[in-house]
């Protein structure tokens, strides 16, 4: 597969890049990585993600690439789609590119990836989709440089919540030694990425700390970011970011999940409104499994999903999920 994927890369003149929408540093880190390595083949590239960049990615190089529209999907000849487990996560043009654009190639790491796309580079083992990009790239025979080094050592720094999380592998270490050889520089990028929070994101930080519940068995502990939480704090959806790891660090919890209030519901006046619910775990339960079933997806740690109900409802249905916690949803 591989080979193929070179191969049609190489004989495209126009390629569109994309990744998912409310970008992560690995969404962001793959797409700027892959974008600036096919550009130096002499390609020509297009990167688009719909939702805006979250300040503590604006340092990375090449930034401004990353254009929110798209004019002619006539024009290319492949799109490359990173870190989507399935192309609605690319947002509302996604239908378009898959009736345009005559190659879809399907980059990512998620255990749902639901196989689209005509050539796929898929695997669920890779830290993260900028693992499977810097692959890539050493196959391509690309010549490394500062800037492609700093998106991927951001790629896997954040998607393996700084080499913590369960998905750390050799390759994160082994990548990113390398990325430092290239001219990376840890300290820098984490205080850019770590270190520079707005007043606001603090605060909303003790706010979003104030409303952690938990279930009567100890297992399962529910965050919540509303609106109003964001407008209080003067804050952004993307400063919830991170948030839900302290949810997940309480003893005996084996899955956290934060309900993020999303802009796009009819705001506090109806009672229905729009919510992403992000999902972790202490590595006993499968929360993919979880998501997928609310037509979401994600990683057995890491998941998530979004619907439109009442926070009541939504928190009840989180509940009564819970006292499951101890049998069918445990990983073999
Ligand atoms: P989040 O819920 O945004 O914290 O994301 C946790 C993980 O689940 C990430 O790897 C996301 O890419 C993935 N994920 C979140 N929402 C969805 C969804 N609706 N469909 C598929 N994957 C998702
Ligand atoms: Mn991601
Ligand atoms: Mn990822």
């Amino acid at each position: 597969m591989m080979k193929k994927i070179i191969q049609q890369l190489t004989s495209s003149n126009c390629i569109l890049l994309a990744s998912h929408t409310n970008p992560d540093g690995d969404a962001i880190g793959s797409l700027l990585a892959t974008g600036i390595s096919l550009e130096k083949l002499g390609c020509q590239v297009v990167l688009y993600n719909e939702s805006p960049i979250p300040a503590v990615y604006r340092f990375l190089p090449s930034v401004e690439r990353i254009q929110k529209e798209v004019k002619d999907l006539l024009n290319f000849d492949s799109a490359v789609i990173l870190d989507c487990g399935n192309m609605d996560r690319v947002g509302s043009i996604a239908k378009q590119v898959e009736a345009t654009i005559p190659v879809v190639i399907n980059i990512d790491h998620h255990t749902t990836n639901t196989q689209f796309g005509q050539y796929r580079l898929v695997d669920v083992d890779a830290c993260a989709t900028s693992e499977i990009v810097y692959r890539l790239i050493q196959a391509m025979g690309i010549e490394m440089d500062e800037a492609i080094a700093t998106a991927i050592y951001t790629g896997i720094l954040t998607d393996t919540g700084s080499f913590r999380f369960s998905n750390t592998n050799q390759a994160a270490f082994a990548i990113c030694e390398t990325m430092m050889t290239m001219g990376v520089n840890p300290s820098m990028v984490a205080s850019h990425v770590y270190g520079a929070y707005s007043l606001g994101r603090i605060k909303l930080l003790n706010l979003a700390l104030d409303s952690i519940e938990i279930s009567n068995n100890g297992h399962l502990s529910i965050m919540t970011v509303t609106r109003e939480m964001l407008a209080k704090t003067d804050t952004l959806a993307e400063d919830a970011d991170g948030l839900i790891n302290y949810a997940r660090r309480i003893r005996d919890v084996k899955v956290a999940a934060l309900i993020h209030e999303l802009e796009n519901g009819n705001g506090g006046s109806g009672k229905s409104r729009r919510f992403h619910v992000s999902l972790r775990s202490d590595g006993s339960v499968d929360v993919s499994r979880i998501a997928m079933n609310f037509g979401g997806g994600g990683h057995a740690g890491a998941a998530g999903f979004s619907m439109e109900s009442s926070l009541t409802k939504i928190k009840q249905m989180i509940y009564d999920m819970s006292d499951s916690f101890g049998e069918q949803c445990h990983l073999s």
